[in-house]
């Protein structure tokens, strides 16, 4: 944790929105980043409270403010391996989850004063080294043991990675033509960003499920 009094300080503030005028000649998302000193600013307002209420509000149990600590400090990379500790896909749920971490925050308690910690924007910049940085890292040992995932919604595609990060050789099946299809099309942002959010998490499961390649590669999509 940086400073615990920074909350007093620094101001809470939402993602900047793209201008309208650039918006109504493209399909891409609203929202921009925050530049690298606002972010860190705005995760430097976390105080890493003794009973921390986002982590409970969070139905994945991120492990907030450890993650939110490690981007204080510029160390967005490190945030990464602790935010995929919890949450197979950031890049999703940065996107499309209400957010009850931040109605759960103990800033969101006087919100006209101060305001939660802007924990879903956190977690979606950590989300986004993961789209430009992440690379294949196959698993060191295989038990030999084959498994068959039904389905390739999150539930499924989550099962699939953590039985692979375990060493099994997973298959995915799916009736639809697409893996993912019924998760990312509920979404207009997602539709519009499918292609980069699709192949971020093919690099990701190509090292952990082996034959994950025979049933959907990018060629096929
Ligand atoms: S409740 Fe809010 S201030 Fe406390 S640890 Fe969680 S994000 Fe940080």
């Amino acid at each position: 944790m940086g400073d615990p009094r920074a909350f007093l300080r620094v101001v809470r503030k939402k993602l900047p929105a793209r201008p309208v005028e650039k918006r109504v000649h493209d399909c891409r998302e609203v929202d921009e980043p925050f530049p690298e000193l606002e972010l860190r600013a705005q995760a430097t307002r976390c105080m890493d409270c003794g009973v921390p209420f986002c982590h409970g509000g969070c139905p994945l149990r991120n492990l907030i403010p450890d993650w939110n600590a490690l981007v204080a400090q510029g160390r967005t990379d490190a945030a990464l391996g602790e935010l995929l500790r919890t949450n197979n896909f950031p890049e999703v749920t940065s996107r499309v989850c209400p957010a009850p971490c931040e109605a759960s925050c103990v800033l969101a308690l006087d919100n006209a004063l101060l305001g939660a910690v802007t924990i879903k924007a956190i977690e979606r910049s950590i989300a986004d080294v993961a789209m430009r940085e992440l690379r294949p890292a196959p698993v060191k040992s295989r038990t030999g043991c084959r498994v068959v995932v039904v389905g390739s919604g999150p539930a499924g595609l989550a099962a699939a990675q953590e039985l692979a990060r375990r060493g099994h050789d997973v298959t995915v099946v799916e009736k639809d033509d697409r893996p993912r299809r019924a998760a990312s099309l509920r979404n207009p942002r997602l539709q519009a960003r499918k292609e980069r959010v699709w192949i971020c998490d093919l690099l990701r499961w190509k090292q952990k499920a082996s034959s994950f390649e025979r049933e959907f590669t990018p060629g096929s999509m």
